[in-house]
């Protein structure tokens, strides 16, 4: 029998660089909840949520959204579960969003994705969606198995609003401005492990064999 401790992680990298993906698969592996910051905006949206109405626009104009109304939406999802071992993907994105998640809790491990920014370029531009489980495919490198089509529910795909030309370079601009002081902020708390590459399928072995020296997969772990 194998008895984990509650582990918690953090996923960054620039917008495009397979945060989802990656974090789709720790999650199937090991067992760890996933939150995504972009997942629970785009639903609220999705449902007209005073929140959601809000957002919207900062989103649109590929701006980030504020950094007390962020903490105060990850923390209380993250409360709600307490006990349970989390992954989280897309927050923090500013130093005052890692100092409020600090102040509620310790993390074992930030994993960033390190691809370059030419390459998110270009794939941000042949990425499509299923908008309500946040599903991404592309078209060049992992397509759905119909295309235009989710392979879960069968859904149509849709590119996101901010996926366009110059949304992305706005948000390629506010991640080098306000998250990568982030990067450091955790590289001196000893945390930082950096992956470096421009495939998804070959920085995810990497991932994964580090995870497996810190966790159980999951079908060794009792509940
Ligand atoms: P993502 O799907 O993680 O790329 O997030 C999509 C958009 O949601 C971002 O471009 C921001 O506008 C907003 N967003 C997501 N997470 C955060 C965050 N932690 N802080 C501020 N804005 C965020």
């Amino acid at each position: 029998m194998v008895i984990q401790r509650i582990f918690r992680a953090v996923i960054m990298g620039p917008p495009g660089s397979g945060k989802g993906t990656v974090s789709a698969r720790i999650a199937k592996t090991f067992g760890l909840k996933h939150v995504s910051s972009g997942d629970i905006l785009r639903a609220n949206i999705e449902a007209q949520t005073e929140l959601g109405l809000l957002m919207k626009s900062c989103i649109d104009q590929g701006q980030l959204a504020p950094d007390d109304v962020m903490s105060r939406l990850i923390l209380s999802d993250l409360r709600a579960m307490d006990r349970s071992s989390w992954l989280i993907d897309g927050f923090p994105r500013t130093v005052s969003q890692s100092e409020a998640l600090d102040d509620a809790y310790s993390v074992d491990t930030v994993i960033n994705l390190n691809v370059p920014f030419e390459t998110i370029k270009q794939r941000l531009s042949s990425r499509w969606t299923h908008l309500l489980s946040g599903r991404v495919y592309n078209v060049d490198f992992n397509p759905p198995k119909v295309p235009g089509f989710d392979d879960v529910t069968g859904e149509p795909l849709a590119q996101r609003d901010d996926d366009t030309p110059e949304t992305v370079t706005r948000r390629l601009k506010a991640y080098q401005t306000q998250t990568e002081p982030v990067l450091e902020y955790y590289r001196s708390k000893g945390v930082l492990e950096i992956f470096s590459g421009t495939e998804t399928n070959k920085i995810w072995p990497h991932v994964e064999a580090f995870l497996h020296s810190k966790l159980s997969p999951i079908k060794q772990k009792v509940s």
